[in-house]
C-alpha cells in the first residue's frame, strides 16, 4: 500500500534538526521518540513531529506526534521524566517522584484528550483518533489506565499493531494535505506558542498551583524550596545531567543534586 503521501511532502529532515537544538528534557524525549517512530513502515504510516495547530480564538496547541495512516490517527503526548510516576485514569494529577522528592502533575491522559479535541474540531471529519501517552525510558511507571501509557518500543508496537482500515485513502489524503496547508509553522509560532505558556507560569506565580493543568508547561517543580532564598527548585538539564536550579537564577546560584 502506498499512496503517494511521500509526495506531499510530509517528511519533515529539518524538524528533527531543531528538536535537537532545543535543551530541554520535554525536547529531547520528543526526538528521542520521533527516532523511535521511523521504525514504521513510511509506506503505511506518516509521522508528523511537534506540530502547532491553531483555534479559532488564536490558542496554539503543540501536539508532540500525530502518526497517520488508514488504520487511524494517532495523537501521541511524551513525558520525558526520570524517577517514578503514579497515576489512575480519572485522577486530576498524578505524582511524579524522584528520591525523596515528590510532586504533582497534570494528568497526560486529560491533557492529550484535550489535543484530540482540538485536532477533531479542526479537521471536522470524524476522523479516529487515538490517543497515546508515551513516557521516555527514565520512567518507572505505576499507573492503572485503561487509556493506553507506554514507553517508546511499546508505543511503536501498538500502533503496528492497528491493521484494519478505517479510513479510505482519498480521506487520508484529504486530512493530510489539510494538516499541512493549516498547521501554524515557523520560529515565530514557536515564540508565541511559549509567550502563552510563560502566561500560565505567571498564573502559578500568583500562588495558585495549576501544574500542567494548562496544558504545555514543560518545568518541573520540587516541593521543596530553594535553602538560600526560599524560591521554587525548578529540574533543569545541563551538560552533566539533570538537576535541581533555583527558580530565582542568575540572582540565586543554588543547585542540588537529583537523588
Ligand atoms: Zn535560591
Amino acid at each position: 500500500m502506498y499512496f503517494h503521501l511521500k509526495r506531499l511532502g510530509y517528511f519533515d529532515k529539518k524538524k528533527e534538526v531543531k528538536l535537537k537544538s532545543k535543551n530541554s528534557t520535554g525536547k529531547q524525549g520528543e526526538l528521542l521518540v520521533a527516532r523511535k517512530l521511523k521504525k514504521l513502515d513510511n509506506k503505511k504510516y506518516i509521522v508528523i513531529n511537534d506540530m502547532y495547530l491553531r483555534s479559532k480564538s488564536g490558542k496554539l496547541t503543540q501536539i508532540d506526534h500525530i502518526v497517520v495512516s488508514v488504520y487511524g490517527l494517532f495523537v501521541v503526548e511524551v513525558k520525558n521524566f526520570m524517577g517514578t510516576v503514579i497515576g489512575g485514569e480519572d485522577d486530576t494529577v498524578w505524582t511524579h517522584l524522584v528520591g525523596k522528592r515528590s510532586w504533582d502533575f497534570y494528568n497526560p491522559l486529560r491533557q492529550n484528550d484535550a489535543h484530540v479535541k482540538v485536532i477533531k474540531g479542526f479537521l471536522g471529519v470524524d476522523a479516529p483518533l487515538i490517543p497515546i501517552v508515551c513516557f521516555t525510558d527514565r520512567t518507572t511507571l505505576k499507573v492503572k489506565t485503561k487509556s493506553v501509557v507506554t514507553n517508546p518500543d511499546g508505543l511503536v508496537e501498538y500502533i503496528a499493531n492497528h491493521s484494519k482500515p478505517l479510513i479510505s485513502e482519498s480521506e487520508l489524503s484529504n486530512i493530510v494535505a489539510y494538516l499541512k496547508k493549516n498547521e501554524a509553522k515557523g520560529e515565530k509560532v514557536k515564540q508565541e506558542h511559549l509567550e502563552q505558556i510563560n502566561d500560565k507560569k505567571k498564573y502559578y506565580k500568583n500562588g495558585k498551583y495549576v501544574g500542567e493543568s494548562m496544558g504545555n508547561i514543560q518545568d518541573k517543580v520540587s516541593k521543596t524550596k530553594c535553602p538560600k532564598c526560599g524560591s521554587r527548585l525548578m529540574l533543569r538539564t545541563g551538560n552533566k545531567g539533570d538537576f535541581w536550579g533555583c527558580d530565582n537564577f542568575p540572582t540565586c546560584k543554588h543547585t542540588e543534586q537529583v537523588k
